[in-house]
């Protein structure tokens, strides 16, 4: 069975060793009988499931006491809602716009009434082509929201900003567990799983639980504080995609966690890059300081020769290449169970291609 060069922006590729499994425990896992998709979530071997797959996150970003670790629904885009129903105190908080998803997250606040939301800096006057100067902030806001990487666009914080007085939430969906963070810096991270960590219906939140607001009275699914007492197991979980994410971080821990998968990321983004460099048909839109390793854009500058470009690859088993709707031209998305193989390929492709058309 021949696998696809599928650059999904998301979903996005598994790590084949860990579809093999899911396929030999399909029918039944451990001699149970059953599918995990079938047992009951509050039975034994599920529950070591959900608290293995916790412990090896903590494990794989040194995730502290103090904090967190949520299994919940609803996608990233329900954390741009969730976060500030929960952490805003004082109603002041502040957002970085880098890209169409920290506009949404900055929409979800405005929607839930926040009295005081500041754009602290934005490069979309640029058409978030780079991630903006972050100004020093003194003043405290409940929280400073970021997007560590720009799945559409392709850019990505190359340093974390550090804010005296505001703890940084960070929508990290694009690039959790494939850029190394220190999760001391943050107060919220959250990512939907389909992209680094297993299969959509599973987002993951992490929180340093004083965070908190204490005082609020929210709906209880909405509520980060029912997920904690309960294990993220108040209601029936995402439990397949959790089982998924499990094994998904065993193959991570195994290939030597999240320093080895960074090591191997840079070395497929480079070579994509310096491919785009040196071709005289493809450029990169993306400033050189601001480029994400896991979604890479390049255009031609011709639409035409765009869509000939994605034609041809799609034609040549390359999948998923266009760009998004909002930005065009191509996108590479390759994350981290994206083999450096299929990134090879593509480079060689592209060269036969800007040989073809003869510039
Ligand atoms: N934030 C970022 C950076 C994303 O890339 C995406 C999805 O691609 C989302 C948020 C939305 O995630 P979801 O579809 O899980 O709501």
């Amino acid at each position: 069975m021949k696998r696809a060069r599928n650059f999904s922006a998301g979903p996005a590729i598994l790590p084949e060793s860990v579809l093999e499994i899911v396929q030999k425990e399909m029918l039944s896992y451990r001699d149970s009988g059953m599918s995990v998709m079938e047992m009951s979530h509050r039975s034994s071997l599920f529950e070591n499931i959900i608290e293995e797959a916790e412990q090896l996150l903590r494990e794989l970003m040194g995730i502290p006491e103090g904090y967190k670790v949520l299994f919940l629904q609803g996608g990233a885009s329900l954390q741009f809602a969730m976060a500030p129903m929960n952490l805003v105190k004082t109603g002041k908080v502040g957002y970085i716009n880098t890209g169409s998803w920290a506009k949404k997250a900055i929409s979800e606040a405005k929607i839930l009434g926040v009295p005081h939301i500041d754009v602290l800096a934005s490069s979309e006057g640029d058409g978030f082509t780079h991630i903006p100067e972050i100004p020093a902030v003194d003043e405290a806001y409940d929280y400073i929201h970021i997007t560590t990487n720009n799945t559409i666009e392709g850019t990505a914080f190359q340093t974390i900003p550090r804010f005296v007085n505001a703890p940084i939430v960070a929508d990290m969906s694009s690039n959790i567990l494939s850029n190394l963070y220190d999760v001391n810096d943050f107060g919220l991270i959250y990512a939907g799983a389909q992209k680094n960590i297993g299969p959509a219906g599973l987002t993951i939140v992490i929180v340093k639980e004083d965070l908190i607001q204490t005082e609020k009275t929210l709906p209880s699914m909405l509520d980060y504080r029912t997920h904690i007492k309960n294990d993220s197991l108040y209601n029936t979980p995402p439990s397949f995609a959790i089982y998924v994410a499990k094994l998904v971080f065993e193959w991570l821990k195994d290939l030597g966690g999240v320093t080895e998968m960074v090591r191997q990321n840079e070395e497929k983004a480079g070579l994509l890059y310096r491919t785009i460099e040196e071709s005289s048909i493809f450029t990169s839109p993306i400033a050189v300081d601001s480029r994400s390793i896991t979604n890479i854009p390049f255009v031609t500058g011709d639409k035409d020769l765009d869509a000939k470009f994605v034609k041809e690859a799609t034609n040549a088993g390359f999948l998923n290449l266009k760009g998004h709707r909002s930005v065009g031209g191509m996108r590479a998305s390759i994350y981290n169970a994206f083999p450096y193989e299929g990134v090879k390929e593509l480079t060689e492709f592209m060269k036969a291609f800007e040989a073809k058309e003869g510039k």
